[in-house]
């Protein structure tokens, strides 16, 4: 594995250091040592990409070349990510402590996304209406301009091309802030962009702390964009501090999603789907199923099969491909992880985990943990753990599991497991959430919506909306035929001309 010590800031087709010399220590989550350092960004770096983002915006080719040529660097792109899956996958198994088998499937979701936004804009046609005789409107899309992508830790590369792909496609430059915990993997972005012939200064990026770097690049006034996945709070914050600027805000943020399992579900398949679902990725992902809702009749069968599932997972090396949960990201998440779970001790009943496993004495390592009976008030069922912890939780009426599913601050997916299909569609249409799966693992086809409600997020992206995000569509009018003004001060104005009567309600 390459390894640059430190992992540099790429500006403007360059890779360089921070302009004050800092750096901040990067820890391989399996032992916790620091393996090499990384540049820590300040305002002078955001500053500095910015500007090359701007340059590149107001006088580069980048926005306005054809799509068709945009597209073909895109696919150029999407190529060189599908070439290095061996590479990424090592480097991601061994910066972020996911399995190596879990982190495979990310180069090839990451290729997808810019083949997916390079066929979108191709065939992309925008709207134009036609008010007979009388006028021609159409929509003139264009790119926004400089947008900041801000990203957090889990699936760090794949999460980068969510934004990369789409801002690009349409058009704009970018300034990229990807997580401190896990900033390897962006590195490669810096080569891959450069080979496929992407113009300098169209991609930029800047390592360093969120409360610096990236609150520079928020509060940067020649910023028009900022798409933050991350928590809720940093989102909230994050909210206030763009309101001066006014900028354009896509936030894709933390998630507590139910899975409700009813009685005459396929139990065989629900209890796969739930246990992949809260514990792959190590837990560590924002529509995982972290609080599982079980009809009562099937309660105490549910939950006896998925201790024992849970109990058989294995713990280990990320990079042992027999490995099912790695090690966590850091060890203040750990510790903030272990938290919830010693909290979880005197909220509900544990049936499995609870604490390191005793093979593992290094590193941020977890045992799958299961909580039964536990009630909506605790915390263990409110708050976002973001590891391999779950809740579950009994219910006797469909109305119950509802309310039990909605009953916290989240809103980002939920899981439907029933046969019955009249409840499934009703069910599945009175939870609050931005996506729902009825008798399905978490997959979804890239032009379906993503995104959350109440505090899972704002705004969705996916296919169009993406595109949508990050372009403008102004509106062009054009009349057809005399022009037709009211003759002001000329005593012209006629109300009976269908001209003005037909603009008064167009305005
Ligand atoms: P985080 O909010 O701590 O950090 C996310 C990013 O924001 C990082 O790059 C960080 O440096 C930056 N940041 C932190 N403070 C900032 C500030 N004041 N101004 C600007 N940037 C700042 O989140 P995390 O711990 O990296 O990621 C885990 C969270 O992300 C979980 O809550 C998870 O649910 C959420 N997530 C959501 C989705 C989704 O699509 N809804 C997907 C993945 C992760």
């Amino acid at each position: 594995m390459n390894i640059p010590d430190p992992i540099p800031h790429y500006i403007d087709g360059e890779r360089t250091g921070s302009a004050d010399g800092a750096t901040f220590d990067v820890l391989a989550p399996a032992t916790n040592e620091v393996y090499t350092r990384a540049a820590a960004g300040g305002r002078a770096d955001i500053d500095a990409a910015v500007a090359a983002a701007r340059s590149a915006f107001t006088t580069g080719p980048w926005p306005r070349m054809k799509n068709r040529e945009r597209a073909r660097i895109l696919n150029r792109i999407a190529d060189a990510v599908e070439s290095i899956d061996e590479e990424l996958s090592t480097m991601e198994s061994f910066d972020t402590g996911l399995p190596v088998t879990q982190a495979k499937g990310q180069a090839r979701r990451a290729a997808e996304n810019f083949r997916f936004f390079a066929d979108l804009v191709v065939a992309q046609s925008d709207d134009a209406y036609k008010v007979p005789g009388m006028q021609l409107n159409y929509v003139n899309r264009k790119p926004v301009g400089v947008a900041g992508l801000i990203t957090p830790w889990n699936t760090p590369f794949m999460l980068e091309s969510w934004k990369l792909a789409p801002a690009l496609a349409g058009g704009c430059t970018v300034v990229l802030k990807p997580a401190e915990f896990t900033p390897l993997s962006a590195s490669l972005w810096a080569r891959i962009f450069s080979e496929a012939g992407l113009p300098d200064g169209v991609f930029n990026l800047v390592n360093g702390i969120g409360e610096v770097a990236g609150d520079a690049l928020v509060k940067h006034p020649d910023v028009d964009l900022i798409s933050f996945t991350g928590e809720t709070s940093t989102g909230k914050l994050i909210f206030a501090n763009a309101s001066d600027g006014l900028k354009g805000l896509s936030m894709e943020l933390g998630g507590k999603s139910p899975a409700l399992v009813f009685a005459d579900a396929d139990l065989d398949a629900a209890l796969d789907s739930t246990l992949f679902g809260v514990f792959s990725l190590n837990g560590e992902r924002c529509t995982a199923s972290s609080r599982i809702l079980v009809e009562r009749s099937v309660y105490d069968e549910f939950v006896a099969r998925y201790a024992e599932r849970a109990a058989n997972i294995k713990v280990g090396d990320p990079a042992d491909p027999a490995t099912e949960v790695g090690a966590l990201v850091h060890p203040e998440h750990h510790q903030r992880v272990l938290g919830y779970v010693e909290t979880g001790k005197s909220e509900a009943r544990l049936v499995a985990g609870g604490g390191r496993p005793e093979h593992l004495p290094d590193g941020n390592y977890l045992s799958p943990t299961v909580f039964a009976d536990v009630p909506r008030t605790a915390r263990i069922f409110q708050e976002e753990i973001f590891g391999p912890v779950v809740a579950i939780t009994p219910f006797d009426t469909d109305d119950e599991a509802v309310d039990l599913a909605n009953d916290v601050q989240y809103g980002l997916a939920g899981y439907v497991w029933t046969n019955d299909l009249r409840r499934a569609h009703k069910v599945a249409d009175r939870i609050e959430a931005g996506m729902v799966w009825i008798n399905s693992h978490n997959v979804r086809d890239l032009r379906s919506p993503f995104g959350g409600v109440k505090a899972s997020g704002l705004g969705h992206e996916g296919g169009y909306r993406s595109l949508d995000f990050y372009t403008e569509q102004q509106a062009v009018h054009i009349t057809l035929g005399d022009v037709h003004t009211a003759r002001f001060g000329a005593g012209g104005y006629n109300d009976q001309d269908p001209f003005f009567s037909g603009a008064r309600s167009l305005r």
